[in-house]
Formats: structure tokens, C-alpha cells, sequence
């Protein structure tokens, strides 16, 4: 998978060249290539900005500058993205599907954001990250990076995506490591046990007891099993809860 990022601040992007991104990107199976939006600047000092039409605070990208930027990358099988507090917000059937693309254009904005005619022209898919206002793109693109590169495939062994939180609509279950016993508190004997289908059973009741009590607005958006159902009953009846 490769990621082209529009950015005025490459600099920023230190902290997806560590850990499991980091060693995605040594095995090749990543490429993200950071392109400054400044060196597509014609202007003898580089300005890549200016004042809002209109009047207002803040200054805005020039088109020209992220026009030329986009240009230098695109490809027929690119797919653009634009990081904006008003696109739809990022979640994990958004990541799986973006993780079937071969080639990701990310534009960041910076500043009070980019001239409008060069969305209009480029007609990205707007991306936010949540119903908050961040200072640049930045962030918000390796949030999206981060996220997507997780399920490229050998950037992760299979498992760990298959089981955790969000991957079936539900909550992951609690899980734990050694030693055995914490603050005289011992990890759930179920779990010692070797028994795998008990160990299985255990870990559905948790997950939708987590759902439940963490995020219940969850359980709307599901088809669930008919196992999954009567333990929900059970649950609910029994108003079984983690203290939270
Ligand atoms: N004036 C813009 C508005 O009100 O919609 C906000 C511009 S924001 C200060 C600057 C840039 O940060 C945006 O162009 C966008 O790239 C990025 N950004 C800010 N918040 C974001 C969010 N929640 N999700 C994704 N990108 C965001």
C-alpha cells in the first residue's frame, strides 16, 4: 500500500516511523512518501498562503500551490483524500474498505484550511476525525494511516485484527498477561485453563457485557447470533455490569 501525503509540515510525521508502521515500512509492504506542499511554490519566498476574500481571520492555502502538489502524484488508481472536520467521520468499515486501495493521496490543511476550488477540482473523499477542530491535517492523516496500515496484509498477524474491538461490531473482552496474580488480584481461572471452547464462551459473554455497559449504541447497529442474543438476555436480566 502506498501513501502519498500532502503536508506543509513533513516534519511532523516522526511518529509513524516507529513500531509496527515503522517495521511495515522496512519490509516494504508500506510506502509513505511525504511530499511538501512549499516546494510546489513559484514564489521567491516560498509563500504558500494568503489572506481570506471576504475578510476574516486566519490565512488560507492557495489553490495553485496544492493543485501542483496533487499533480505530481496522481495516478488512475489513486484514491484522494482531504483530512476536513466536515467529511464523514472515520470509522472501521471506513478503514477496511480504504485498506483495499493501492495507492492513498492524503491532503492536509493547515491554517484556516484550503481555497475552495481545488477541492472542487480535485473532488476528494472528505475525512474527519472526529466533531472537533485540530490546527493542521496532520494528525488526522496518521491517525488515517496508522489505522489503515493495520490491515494491509503482513503488517499484522492475522489474529490480532480478527479479534479485537470493532472487528465483529462488538467490544473486545478484557485480557490479560502475567504475573498470575496482581495486587491479590488472579487473572479468571477460565482463562488458566486450557479449555478452549470455555475459553471462548468466557470471552463473547465479556465482550458483549463490555458492549453493553461501554457501548450500548453498538448493539443497535449488529446482526446478532442467536448464542449472542440469549447471553444479551441473560445479561440484561441479571443487569450484570462492570463497575465503570
Ligand atoms: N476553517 C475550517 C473549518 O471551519 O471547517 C477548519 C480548518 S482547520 C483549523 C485546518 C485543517 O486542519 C483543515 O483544513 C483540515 O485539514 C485539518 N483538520 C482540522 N480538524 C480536523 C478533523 N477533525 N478531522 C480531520 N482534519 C481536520
Amino acid at each position: 500500500m502506498k501513501f502519498d501525503v500532502l503536508t506543509l509540515f513533513p516534519e511532523m510525521f516522526e511518529p509513524i516511523k516507529e513500531s509496527i508502521i515503522g517495521r511495515g515500512t522496512q519490509k516494504k509492504i508500506l510506502e509513505i512518501n511525504l511530499i511538501n506542499i512549499r516546494d510546489f511554490s513559484k514564489d521567491k519566498h516560498k509563500k504558500v498562503d494568503d489572506t481570506v476574500y471576504g475578510g476574516g481571520a486566519g490565512m488560507l492555502i492557495r489553490p495553485d500551490v496544492v493543485y501542483d502538489s496533487y499533480k505530481s502524484v496522481k495516478k488512475d488508481n489513486s484514491k484522494v483524500i482531504y483530512m476536513s472536520p466536515q467529511g464523514k467521520t472515520l470509522n472501521q468499515e471506513k478503514v477496511v474498505e480504504l485498506a483495499k486501495e493501492e495507492h492513498l493521496i492524503i491532503l492536509c490543511g493547515h491554517y484556516e484550511g484550503i481555497d475552495q476550488r481545488v477541492i472542487d477540482k480535485i473532488s476528494p473523499e472528505e475525512i474527519s476525525i472526529g466533531d472537533y477542530v485540530l490546527t493542521g491535517g496532520e494528525l488526522p492523516a496518521m491517525v488515517l494511516i496508522d489505522s489503515i496500515s493495520r490491515y494491509v496484509d503482513g503488517v499484522l498477524a492475522e489474529e490480532s485484527i480478527s479479534e479485537e474491538s470493532f472487528s465483529n461490531g462488538l467490544l473486545e473482552y478484557p485480557q490479560y498477561t502475567r504475573p498470575v496474580e496482581f495486587e491479590g488480584v488472579e487473572v479468571p481461572e477460565v482463562l488458566q485453563s486450557g479449555h478452549h471452547e470455555n475459553i471462548r464462551k468466557w470471552r463473547l459473554k465479556e465482550s458483549l457485557k463490555t458492549t453493553l455497559n461501554k457501548r450500548p449504541d453498538l448493539l443497535n447497529n449488529i446482526n446478532l447470533t442467536d448464542e449472542e442474543r440469549k447471553i444479551l438476555e441473560e445479561l440484561k436480566n441479571k443487569s450484570e455490569s462492570y463497575p465503570l
